[in-house]
């Protein structure tokens, strides 16, 4: 072996990760090459003064903003990739913005839903079946939306926060986005407390004839109340 191709292999040779030959010939050649041994030397001077540099842990909130810096891409990779990706966000974001537009319906809505309950209560005695029948039919609802489920600690700020959520199938947080003119989000402090909270909250995924799907839903935290629109 030449010195050439000794020094080219010494990295590789302190590593172990050579050829049990070439760990041979390259140690005979140091036995008898002042040159490599010197180089050799130098390399193995340098590696123990970096391992001995002290590891630094990178801050919770490094981690928290990679992670969800992570999922964005993958999810923004994963629209790009295929046209059902796409329309599915296109339909997701469509059907968040039509929401939010009903809102001033929702409660008329919530209490004739109420209503219907309640008379139907009353009314189900007189439609209740004969004892003996047998009933075949099983309820099924064709499809659900994602829904707010339990919450991670989370320190309130002075003013709402209100923020769009991308939900996946296992009902965890995988992208968030935040409506325009929030001055909470240039407020480190507040933006890593409720990215903390959300990724320790769990939702429930939206669901298609019983199999989850991922989908949105705006969350407004308010001093008082958590308000889930979704
Ligand atoms: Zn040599």
């Amino acid at each position: 072996m030449n010195c050439h191709r000794v020094q080219r292999s010494l990295s590789a040779y302190a590593d172990d990760v050579v050829s049990a030959r070439e760990r041979v010939d390259i140690s005979g050649h140091l036995a008898g090459c002042r040159d490599c041994a010197a180089l050799a030397q130098r390399l193995q001077l340098m590696r123990s003064a970096l391992r001995a540099l002290p590891v630094r842990t990178p801050p919770n909130h490094l981690t928290t903003r990679l992670t969800v810096l992570a999922s964005r891409e993958r999810i923004r990779r994963l629209r790009r990739g295929t046209f059902a990706g796409l329309v599915g966000e296109l339909v997701g974001t469509a059907r968040l913005w039509l929401e939010n537009i009903m809102r001033p319906l929702a409660l008329p809505f919530a209490g004739g839903l109420v209503s219907a309950v309640v008379l139907f209560a009353v009314m189900t005695p007189v439609f209740a079946p004969p004892e003996n029948m047998r009933v075949d039919d099983v309820p099924t609802i064709l499809s659900t939306e994602a829904a707010f489920v339990s919450m991670g600690p989370f320190t309130l700020s002075d003013e709402d926060i209100v923020v769009d959520l991308t939900v996946n199938e296992q009902g965890r947080m995988v992208d968030y986005s935040t409506p325009k003119g929030q001055r909470w989000v240039k407020d480190p402090e507040i933006r890593k407390s409720v990215e903390n909270a959300l990724f320790f909250t769990l939702f429930s995924p939206a669901t298609n004839f019983g199999q989850p799907l991922s989908g949105k839903l705006r969350l407004t935290f308010r001093r008082t109340q958590i308000d889930v629109r979704g």
